[in-house]
């Protein structure tokens, strides 16, 4: 059994208003149009303007949210800096726009950078052919791969602009927001260099999707990296900010509430994957299975398009760890990779 979270901020700020966790940071929260429901952006203050760290999907909706923040939440100040956690439309979505709108600069990391500009490079045939192929072979067929594959490649209407010559932060980098130092800390698993930023003086953490309060961050296997072992990834990436951050961190999520608890929700996050590998293990131990096989061993509900394809990188991943850690082998029989214990 792990220690329980502590919320501090019970309340949620309603839509386009902004509300104050810590001295000179601010909570907003953006709807969006999901099963998970909404996205936490965290405006920094500094005496000549804000830092916003992610932007909201790039969506109408929530450029006319950014329009009434820019028009009357900021003091009169200038947005003159806009950080990207990672890749992901909800994070990044905007951030081209409001480049464009205010002039602020944008700051990603370069492994996030470079995934953005592989997948808004990728001809829609291409794309939709690849994920045919890799999800087809992990046993995936019928009218839920037409259905999955043919989404094809949404980014790009999620995505726009994309932001013009942004700069680069990385692991060890750190920014003076309002004389106060901001450590950039960097995760992967769930992207692939995922930013964080950490202050040190009050112990406060932009975690990003890299550790959230109640769900597990999906983790996916993309097509064109078929083999990639991401929850070694994400677990190490976990347990490196568990043993370098203080207990008492005032953890600032993209979902969820802002939480005290690291240390207890890393601990429940290993835990989950580390019984999520053995689930599937003793599945394939049975007989072989397919990813696809895997899904009623790994999620107990039913999946909509969006949750099959999520639950199908989950299932790929797992798998893939296991590969790894000399749990299992596969096989391919008919075209479909089968696992076996
Ligand atoms: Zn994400």
């Amino acid at each position: 059994m792990t220690g329980t979270l502590s919320y501090p901020f019970p309340d949620i700020p309603p839509t386009a208003s902004r509300h104050e966790v810590a001295p000179g940071v601010y909570w907003l929260r953006f709807p969006l149009p999901f099963a998970l429901d909404h996205i936490n952006l965290w405006l920094l203050r500094d005496n000549t303007g804000w830092t916003v760290v992610d932007t909201g999907l790039g969506v109408r909706p929530s450029q006319k949210i950014w329009k009434a923040l820019l028009a009357e939440q900021l003091d009169g100040l200038p947005l003159t800096r806009v950080i990207v956690t990672h890749y992901h439309p909800d994070h990044l979505g905007l951030a081209g726009w409001l480049q464009q709108e205010t002039g602020a600069e944008v700051l990603i990391s370069r492994g996030e950078w470079e995934l953005t500009n592989i997948i808004c490079d990728a001809p829609e045939a291409d794309t939709i052919e690849r994920l045919r192929t890799f999800l087809g072979g992990h046993g995936l067929r019928g009218e839920n791969l037409d259905k999955v594959a043919g989404k094809g490649n949404g980014f790009r209407r999620v995505v726009q602009p994309l932001p013009v010559s942004p700069g680069f932060l990385s692991a060890g980098d750190s920014l003076s927001i309002n004389g106060q130092c901001w450590q950039v800390h960097v995760g992967c698993g769930h992207s692939p260099e995922h930013l964080c930023l950490y202050r040190e003086q009050d112990h406060l953490l932009i975690s990003g999707d890299q550790v959230l309060p109640t769900i597990s961050s999906n983790l996916n296997v993309r097509a064109a990296e078929p083999d990639m072992d991401p929850v070694t990834d994400f677990v190490d990436s976990l347990k490196a900010l568990r043993d370098n951050l203080p207990d008492d961190t005032l953890v600032l999520p993209a979902h969820g509430l802002p939480f005290r608890g690291l240390r207890a929700r890393v601990d429940a996050l290993v835990e989950h994957h580390d019984e999520q590998l053995d689930r599937v293990q003793s599945a394939c131990r049975e007989r072989p299975q397919s990813a696809f096989d895997i899904l009623p061993v790994m999620f107990d509900r039913k999946l909509d398009v969006q949750q099959l394809m999520f639950a199908m990188g989950e299932s790929i991943a797992h798998l893939n760890c296991l590969m790894q850690q000399g749990r299992v082998q596969r096989e391919q029989v008919d075209g479909i990779w089968r696992f076996s214990a």
